[in-house]
This record gives structure tokens, sequence and C-alpha cells, in this order.
């Protein structure tokens, strides 16, 4: 029968040739191969035993790796996130402790996976913020759904939200833990252990305010 998969012409640019072992009764009968394999496991099982009764366990991101030793005894040790890691979102706070956010929406229009729900307010009669800016009565997202792309701390105007905690949703065990609430949020801290952020931010009634309010409009 003719072959149905006929050989390609070896490349004469981009061809290896592949050099297969020779059969032997040593290498069929896989002992020396099970053996080295075994070696290797016990020098690292061996080093990494070592390491952890003297206490010189070196990082596990920026020293491990050249080792291959890897594993980390999770929960007790954390592989430490970069700088930039997307953690769990928070949401930020003014000095007085009221949400930085003013429910404009921009971040749950950007969210791709749709998991941002708000539900804006009106500050109460005679607040300086009344009529100027809204406040979100709920803010709740499910983690569970978000990607973690970002896009909703690069939408916001105000950052208001930031996703700079360092932290990863623990695993809950239903699908209801993962709904994040206004306070839930408000109460997660960055990784400096604040609440704020450090961009400045004017508020109404400020003198060096440059925005606009009821008073001074365009
Ligand atoms: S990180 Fe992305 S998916 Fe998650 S809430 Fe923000 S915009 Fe939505
Ligand atoms: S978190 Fe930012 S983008 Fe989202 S509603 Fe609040 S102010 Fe707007």
């Amino acid at each position: 029968m003719a072959n149905a998969f006929p050989k390609k012409p070896a490349s004469p640019t981009h061809a290896v040739p592949v050099r297969y072992t020779e059969k032997t009764p040593t290498t069929q009968a896989y002992i020396p191969e099970i053996i080295k394999g075994i070696g290797v496991s016990m020098s690292h099982f061996l080093r990494n035993t070592k390491e952890m009764l003297t206490g010189q366990r070196p990082d596990p991101v920026t020293e491990s790796l050249d080792i291959g030793i890897t594993t980390l005894q999770y929960p007790e040790q954390k592989r430490p996130y970069p700088q930039r890691f997307r953690g769990l979102h928070r949401l930020t706070a003014r000095e007085d402790g009221s949400p930085r956010c003013v429910a404009c929406l921009c971040c749950s229009t950007a969210c791709p996976a749709q998991c941002i729900f708000i539900e804006a307010g009106e500050y109460p009669e005679g607040d300086k913020r009344r009529g100027y800016e809204r406040f979100p009565v709920k803010f709740v997202i499910d983690e569970l759904r978000c990607i973690f792309c970002g896009y909703c701390v690069e939408a916001c105007p105000c950052d208001a939200i930031r996703m700079d905690t360092g932290k990863h949703p623990v695993p809950y065990d239903s699908r209801d833990q993962f709904i994040y609430t206004k306070n839930m949020l408000m109460g997660v801290t960055g990784r400096d252990g604040t609440r704020e952020t450090r961009n400045p931010r004017h508020e109404p009634g400020d003198p060096g305010h440059p925005g606009i309010d009821r008073l001074h409009s365009h």
C-alpha cells in the first residue's frame, strides 16, 4: 500500500538529525536511568532539607530558579509578587475616610468581564460635593469573574480603584464569597498598608481646586 503520509524531504536549513540511543540490554532494562533519576531527586531533597534546617533557604524567586528548586511550603512561605502584580482590588479613601470613587461608571464600562456593579447616589443636602459629584451607594466586584486585566484601574479618572494590594483572593468554598462589596473593598489596604493613594486630590472648595463646582463653573 502506498504510504499515505510520505515523509517530507528534510529542509537543508532547519533539519536537525535525531540521534537515537542504541538499544542494548542495559538501555532496555532502564535500570541505570532509573538510578540516575533517583540520584537527581535525592540530591534536590537533601539540599532542600539542609537549607531548611540551617535556615539558608534562598529567596524562591530570585535565587532558587538557578538550581531548579521552586517548591514553596505554602501558605507558610509565600512567593513574593512583583511590584506590578495585579492583585485583589481595593477602593481608595480620602482623608475623611469616604471613598474617592465618584461613581462615574468608567471602570464598569471598561470591564470586559462585566463583573463590576455600581449603584450611584447623591451626597446629602448641604454637602459641598452634592451636585458636583456622586458616590457609590453600592460597589460590587465579582472576583471570580474578574480576569485581572487592570482595565478598571486604567479607566478610573480619580485613582479610586487600585490593584496594588499584593494579595490574591483566598480560596473560598462558595461563589458568594468571591463577591466583594464596597465595605470589603474599602477595607483592603495597599502594599504600604494605607487606604489612601499618593496621588493628590483637590476637593471642591480647596483654594487650589482646579476644577468646577456649582459656584465656579466654566
Ligand atoms: S481587572 Fe479587568 S476584569 Fe477585573 S474588574 Fe477590572 S476591568 Fe474587570
Ligand atoms: S472606581 Fe473610578 S472609574 Fe469606577 S466608578 Fe469610581 S471613580 Fe469611576
